[in-house]
């Protein structure tokens, strides 16, 4: 698979992705504000260029929800933190300090960079914070999938 052109977003627009994705039913820009204790302007137009890249519908009353891509791409990025998560806590970071540490760098690191990683740890199906799904994230075939994050 070829790397997703969305790679290079910006920290802020990686967590309000994976935070829409996560709520499963879309959010309103002033909850995002309150989630990541940002002013809700900050938030509109960050959200703004979301939807001008094609990730978000943002309705006039506030309401933003994920588009087919977006939806596409946040579990891009959920893949991803989720495998780097996994990561530190092999390296003596444990649960969610694994998962915060993650969300400082992940946003930098490349698709084609996550699924060697992914690859070398055997392809785990649990993450520190949820299921990690592969296949057409990571081309994995199941035979390849490990259940215990022990790699094959
Ligand atoms: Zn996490
Ligand atoms: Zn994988």
């Amino acid at each position: 698979m070829e790397s997703f052109p969305g790679d290079d977003l910006s920290p802020r627009k990686v967590s309000y992705l994976k935070f829409l994705r996560e709520r499963g039913d879309g959010a309103r820009t002033g909850e995002i504000a309150e989630r990541f204790s940002v002013d809700p302007s900050t938030v509109t137009r960050t959200v703004r260029e979301l939807a001008a890249s094609g990730y978000v519908f943002h309705q006039p009353y506030g309401g933003v929800t994920l588009t087919e891509k977006g939806i596409a791409h946040a579990d891009f990025l959920i893949w991803r933190h989720r495998v780097l998560g996994l990561v530190l806590s092999h390296y003596g970071l444990a649960g969610e300090e694994a998962c915060r540490e993650a969300e400082r760098f992940e946003a930098y690191v490349s698709a084609g960079a996550v699924r060697k990683i992914c690859a070398s740890l055997g392809h785990p199906t649990k993450g520190i914070c949820g299921a990690i799904c592969h296949d057409a994230l990571c081309g994995a075939d199941q035979g390849q999938i490990s259940f215990d994050g022990v790699p094959k």
